[in-house]
C-alpha cells in the first residue's frame, strides 16, 4: 500500500519541479526570517531571486550544527513564537541540546511522512501499534505516536522501560506492530524469552526499526527470534525527527520524503557534491518546515544515494543504510553521546586528570557505557587510603555525566598514568559492540 501515491511516485520531472519552487520559497522566508541566514546569504552576494530552480542549490551555505549552539536556543527559528506548538530537543556536542521549534504545519508534515512509511511497512488502521521509542524531548516517540494515530492505527504508547509489562500486553493485546531501535526489539525478544512467552503467543508482524545504525544480521535475528518483519525508519531531530526516509518492501535502500527533504551527498572534507551511488556525507535542506528550516544542514551520517525506479512503484530517491559519521557522534541505547561532553564534565572537577575514555559495550543486548578517568596526583596520594572518599568522587562524577548525556554511566576512577596513551590522534572510545 502506498499513503500517498500523488506525491511518493511523483514523475521525476514533476518532483524536481516542485522542489526547484519549495527552495525558491524556503530561501526567501529564511532571508526575511533568520538574520543568520540573511547575512550568510549577503555575504555570498546572493539573494533569494538567484535560486530558482532545485539544481541552484549548490550555491547555498551549510548549516552545521555548531550553528545550532552558537544561536541557541531560539535564534535559527524562523517562525513567530506563537505559531510553535511543540519544541524537542536533541543532545548537541557539548552542554547546550539542540532545540527544535515545531508549527502546526510542520507536525502535520511530520506526521504525513510517518504515515508513509508505516503504510510502506504494511502496517494500517486494522493493527494494534505499540510505540516503544522513548517519549520526552526526543522525536522518536512522540512522532511515531502522530503517525500510528494519522494512518487510524490503535497506537499503544508503551515508550521505554518497563519491558516485562510491555511484553505481556504484546501477548495479551495481540499488538501486531512495534517501533523501537532495534537493540530494543533484541532486548525485548530476551525478555519475552526469559518470560517464557513464545512467538506463537504473539502477534507482531511489522517492526519498524531506527534512531541508531544497525545491520541486515540484526535484521534477521530480530525477525527470527519476534516473528515479524523488520523496517528501517530514519531521520533526526534537527530535519525533523524519524520519517526522513523509510523503507519499502523491496528493502533496496530507504526512500526520501523528497518532496520536504531534498537530499545531497558531499564529500565531507572538500565540502563538494558527490553524484549517486558515491559515499559521502548526507546533507538535507527542508524545502516547506516552517518552524526552524534549515539549509543544507550537515547530518555527518555517512550513506550513498540510489536514483532510478524501485520495485515499489515510489520514485523517490533512496538512501543506503547508514555506514558511519564523519564526526565522533555515538548512540548508546538510542541517544546521542559526543565524547566532548565527557570531556566537558571531566573538566569541572579538580579531583580528575582530563585525560579520559569513554567503553561502550553491548551486554544482554542493552548499550553499557563506562567512563574511565584519571585521577591527579595530589588527589590520588591524600585519597589512597580513604576508599570512602574514592567512593563518593565516584558517585559525585556518575552524577553529574546522568545529567549531561542523558544516560547512565559507569565511572571507573583509575590510577595516575594508567589510561592508555595513543600515538597520534588520541583515541578517545573504545566501541566494543559488533555492528558490523
Ligand atoms: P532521532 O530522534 O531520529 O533519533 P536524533 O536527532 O536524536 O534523532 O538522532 C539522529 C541520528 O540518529 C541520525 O543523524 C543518525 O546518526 C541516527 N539514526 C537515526 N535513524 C537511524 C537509522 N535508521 N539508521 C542509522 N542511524 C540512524
Ligand atoms: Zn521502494
Amino acid at each position: 500500500m502506498i499513503w500517498n501515491p500523488t506525491k511518493e511516485c511523483m514523475s521525476r520531472d514533476q518532483m524536481r519541479e516542485l522542489q526547484g519552487k519549495r527552495l525558491h520559497k524556503i530561501v526567501e522566508y529564511v532571508y526575511h526570517n533568520v538574520p543568520f541566514y540573511r547575512e550568510k546569504l549577503q555575504q555570498m552576494d546572493l539573494t533569494p531571486e538567484d535560486i530558482t530552480s532545485i539544481d541552484d542549490i549548490v550555491k547555498l551555505p551549510f548549516t552545521t550544527k555548531k550553528d545550532l549552539r552558537d544561536n541557541y536556543p531560539f535564534g535559527l527559528q524562523a517562525a513567530p513564537a506563537s505559531e510553535i506548538i511543540r519544541i524537542h530537543a536533541s543532545s548537541g556536542t557539548t552542554g547546550n541540546p539542540t532545540i527544535v521549534g515545531y508549527t502546526r504545519k510542520d507536525i502535520g508534515v511530520w506526521s504525513e511522512c510517518m504515515a508513509r512509511s508505516l503504510t510502506a511497512f504494511g502496517a494500517g488502521r486494522d493493527d494494534i501499534f505499540s510505540v516503544a521509542y522513548g517519549y520526552g524531548l526526543f522525536t522518536g516517540g512522540l512522532g511515531a505516536h502522530n503517525g500510528v494515530e494519522k494512518i487510524g492505527a490503535a497506537v499503544v504508547p508503551a515508550s521505554t522501560g518497563n519491558t516485562e509489562k510491555h511484553a505481556r500486553l504484546i501477548r495479551d493485546l495481540g499488538i501486531t506492530c512495534i517501533a523501537c531501535t532495534p537493540s530494543y526489539a533484541l532486548y525485548l525478544a530476551e525478555t519475552m524469552e526469559k518470560m517464557g512467552i513464545t512467538k506463537d503467543q504473539i502477534k507482531l508482524r511489522v517492526g519498524a526499526f531506527g534512531a541508531e545504525p544497525w545491520t541486515e544480521a540484526m535484521r534477521q535475528e530480530i525477525q527470527q527470534r519476534l516473528g515479524l518483519k523488520g523496517y528501517n525508519i530514519y531521520g533526526l531531530s534537527e530535519i525533523m525527527g524519524p520519517s526522513v526516509s523509510y523503507e519499502c518492501d523491496a528493502q533496496n535502500g530507504s526512500h526520501i520524503n523528497e518532496d520536504h527533504f531534498f537530499p545531497e551527498i558531499i564529500d565531507p572534507a572538500t565540502l563538494e557534491p558527490l553524484p549517486y551511488g558515491q559515499t559521502g556525507e548526507l546533507v538535507f535542506t527542508t524545502l516547506t518546515k516552517e518552524g526552524m528550516p534549515l539549509l543544507r544542514y550537515r547530518t555527518r551520517d555517512l550513506c550513498s544515494l540510489i536514483d532510478g525506479p524501485c520495485d515499489c512503484g515510489r520514485t523517490s530517491v533512496r538512501m543506503t543504510a547508514i555506514e558511519g559519521r564523519s564526526d565522533d557522534m555515538l548512540i548508546i541505547r538510542g541517544i546521542n553521546v559526543f565524547p566532548s561532553q565527557v570531556e566537558s564534565v571531566v573538566l569541572t572537577m579538580e579531583e580528575i586528570a582530563p585525560r579520559y575514555m569513554l567503553v561502550v559495550d553491548r551486554v544482554n543486548n542493552l548499550d553499557t557505557l563506562m567512563v574511565q578517568v584519571e585521577l591527579r596526583q595530589e588527589y590520588f596520594n591524600a585519597t589512597m587510603d580513604t576508599p570512602a572518599a574514592i567512593e563518593e568522587l565516584s558517585k559525585k562524577l556518575a552524577a553529574k555525566l546522568k545529567s549531561v548525556l542523558s544516560i547512565a554511566a559507569k565511572v571507573q576512577l583509575k590510577a595516575p598514568g594508567t589510561i592508555e596513551r595513543s600515538q597520534g590522534k588520541s583515541t578517545r572510545v573504545i566501541d566494543n559492540r559488533k555492528l558490523k
